[in-house]
């Protein structure tokens, strides 16, 4: 496993993920930037840390003094890291239809001049793939035709003589739906988290995923709004009637997204109760209405369980329009990550 702990560990906390991953054994770790890899090298991370994008040029000396693995992101920049005249570990990113970062899996001249560079090491040869979430035919179709390009330039470089690499391609969704696949890491991250993208994905391999993250706010304010009165920014939300409304210890730079104003549902006490108003910075409003006796300091659920009743992180993201995957990693830097 080389774990992707990118984005904060997807919102989760990077350094609390990695440490504990590195103490059930994990030894290898991929995350998307230089700042993260050395967070985590700070944090006495010790084992391979793969960076899956862009360095610029002046942090290179950052890759070689903290024991870094780059990203070739193409030849040109293969070219520019081997300048800097130290010895650079380095994976092979190969292109086989994402056309995001990676030397063309065609272009196989190209991916060979890699091992021609004297001061990279390439210890990785990897790709990724685009539609593995999607079980359609043409979906299974563009994943197969991947995966084919991808052992092609494998199979070739090995012909080559070329060895002392690993390979690797599947991120979560890769994992499980095309589970027979055998390379010598898997790189997942939204499963990781016991989490899938959309909730009603399904999957070829049948795994219990459970969630890692519930994420919980408090009430600061309880009060009465009277029928015709507004409550929060301009003027969307009015009161049908007499009603008991909250103000919760969180908002949109937490990352609850803004576009659940009026819209969103959160936990009190296992009752589902609705999000009223614009969603602000630092608060947003309920309606409770309908829970008897809540007190400033009560425990208001957004993603978890509430006595039996339980929001998950795909119904949370489905209601900004989004997947879990884009809400788990924008959660806020202000909230307290407390490990149970
Ligand atoms: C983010 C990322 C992953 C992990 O993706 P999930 O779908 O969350 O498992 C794997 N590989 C690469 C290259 C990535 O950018």
């Amino acid at each position: 496993m080389m774990p992707a702990v990118k984005a904060n560990a997807y919102g989760h906390g990077a350094i609390a993920v990695a440490t504990t991953l590195q103490e059930l054994g994990v030894t290898d770790f991929c995350v998307s930037a230089i700042s993260e890899a050395i967070e985590l090298r700070k944090a006495g991370i010790t084992g391979q840390i793969l960076i899956l994008g862009y360095t610029s040029p002046r942090l290179f000396d950052q890759l070689v003094e903290q024991d870094l693995t780059q990203t070739i992101v193409d030849l040109p920049y293969a070219k520019e890291l081997n300048k800097f005249g130290k010895k650079v570990k380095v994976h092979v990113g190969i292109d086989t239809g994402l056309h995001r970062l990676g030397v063309r899996s065609e272009e196989i001249e190209q991916i060979i001049e890699v091992w021609k560079l004297s001061h990279l090491q390439v210890t990785g040869v990897y790709s990724h793939l685009s539609v593995a979430d999607d079980s359609d035919r043409n979906s299974v179709i563009v994943t197969r035709a991947q995966i084919e390009a991808f052992n092609e330039v494998v199979g070739y470089l090995k012909a080559q003589g070329l060895t002392g690499f690993k390979t690797h391609l599947q991120g979560s969704y890769g994992i499980l739906n095309y589970p027979e696949l055998k390379y010598d890491f898997v790189r997942p991250g939204i499963a990781l988290y016991g989490v899938l993208s959309r909730k009603d994905d399904h999957t070829v391999a049948k795994i219990d995923l459970r969630p890692v993250l519930s994420m919980k706010a408090r009430i600061e304010c309880v009060k009465r709004l009277h029928q015709g009165e507004a409550a929060g920014y301009g003027l969307e939300y009015r009161a049908a009637g007499e009603q008991t409304i909250a103000a919760v210890s969180i908002g949109y730079a937490d990352g609850v997204p803004r576009e659940l104003s009026n819209r969103g549902h959160v936990l009190i006490q296992g009752k589902t109760v609705p999000i009223i108003g614009k969603i602000c910075m630092d608060q947003l409003l309920v309606d409770i209405s309908s829970v008897k006796k809540v007190m400033p300091g009560e425990e208001v659920v957004f993603i978890g369980n509430s006595d039996a009743s339980s929001i998950q992180a795909t119904e949370f993201a489905a209601t900004a329009n989004t997947i879990s995957n884009e809400v788990l990693s924008r959660l806020g830097t202000r909230l307290e990550r407390l490990v149970v």
